[in-house]
């Protein structure tokens, strides 16, 4: 089992280097490119190890194979695709651009491959295996602490795009969900390095849906002064385009404004509605409570449960006595 394991590593890491070297070959010119009307540097693409799978269905499976890795491994690690019906195999990855997924020590773990045009799917990830667990990693940790050993904060963006091209612009401290919400365990791993996280997903509606659901989880991690904020997007960019049409210092200062939590969490419950009227302000110190809820004993929740007095004019103490008797149901 842990010869196999071994063998896997090695896989990975052969894996990453054939598609980096790849990316030197005349057959890469589309890749190369790709990258370059994108706006990233040579500098930046070998920072993120960034390569190239061949325009070939056996090309990775041969280089490994000479490398005496057998195909269960190959099959195993996600880079070989075994078909029932007809017993072939066949590389995953072909003629993609290749971004390795890397834990915190920098091993690879797993792929990322974009099309070079408008195919589908856009993004293909490597599936589960035994050292990849989608909903765990976070795309450019590893360069994010490489950057800088004095990490205040780290960004949470979409996509691989998104991190590389502000890497390009300077601003390093990003990282990238593998294509799921954030989870609860993303974060406990980021507050785990930092005390402040910033939200900022794309300007369109799964952006807004993702910030919503990423409140909902960073609720009940709000202890010991972390800070989580929300930094939301013109409609139609993302921080790759963003960054591109604005240049380095206007997102930062992007960053920099982010709303913080109890700011987007009253907004949030506000939005659509016309607080002069009784039910409706009801309703949003429902709502507000309910997310309140969540949040651990502190201070950040009392000033909230105060601010959320202030907004309604209704007692303090009456929404403590709420609480604690929502709190008590919900068990
Ligand atoms: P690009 O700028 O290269 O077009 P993007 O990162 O802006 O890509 P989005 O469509 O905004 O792409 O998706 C955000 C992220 O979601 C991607 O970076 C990728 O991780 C994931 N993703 C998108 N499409 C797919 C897909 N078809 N399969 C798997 N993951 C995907
Ligand atoms: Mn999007
Ligand atoms: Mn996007
Ligand atoms: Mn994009």
């Amino acid at each position: 089992r842990e010869r196999k394991r071994k063998e896997g590593v090695n896989l990975l890491e052969l894996s990453a280097s054939f598609f980096r070297e790849r990316m030197k070959m005349p057959e890469a010119v589309g890749a190369r490119d790709y990258l370059s009307n994108r706006g990233l540097s040579d500098e930046i693409v070998g920072d993120f190890g960034i390569g190239y799978a061949p325009d070939d269905w056996e090309g990775l499976k041969r280089h490994l194979t000479e490398r005496g890795i057998n195909e269960a491994v190959q099959i195993e690690y996600g880079l070989l695709v075994h078909r029932e019906d007809t017993g072939r195999t066949y590389d995953r990855f072909r003629d993609r651009v290749m971004f390795p997924i890397r834990d915190i020590k920098g091993r690879t773990i797993a792929f990322g491959g974009r099309v070079l045009g408008d195919a589908k799917p856009k993004y293909l990830n490597s599936p589960e295996t035994p050292v990849f667990h989608k909903g765990r990693e976070l795309y450019g940790l590893f360069e994010a602490r490489q950057a800088s050993n004095r990490l205040e904060r780290l960004v949470i963006v979409e996509g691989y795009m998104d991190v590389v091209a502000l890497a390009q612009f300077g601003i390093r401290n990003v990282v990238a969900t593998l294509g799921t919400s954030t989870s609860e365990d993303h974060l406990s791993r980021l507050f785990r390095l930092v005390g402040e996280v910033v939200f900022c997903f794309d300007g369109d509606r799964a952006g807004r849906q993702a910030a919503t659901r990423a409140l909902e989880t960073v609720l009940p991690l709000m202890i010991d002064g972390r800070q989580a904020r929300f930094l939301f997007l013109p409609e139609g960019e993302d921080p790759d385009t963003l960054v591109r049409r604005e240049g380095t210092a206007a997102f930062e200062d992007r960053i920099t404004c982010a709303s913080p939590l109890s700011e987007f969490l009253f907004d949030q419950a506000a939005s659509g509605r016309d607080l002069s009227r009784v039910e409706e302000c009801e309703r949003y110190a429902s709502q507000v409570l309910a997310a309140l809820g969540k949040l651990p004993e502190g201070v950040l929740k009392s000033l909230m449960l105060g601010e959320l007095s202030r907004r309604t004019g209704v007692d303090q103490s009456r929404f403590e006595l709420l609480m604690a008797r929502n709190g008590s149901t919900a068990d």
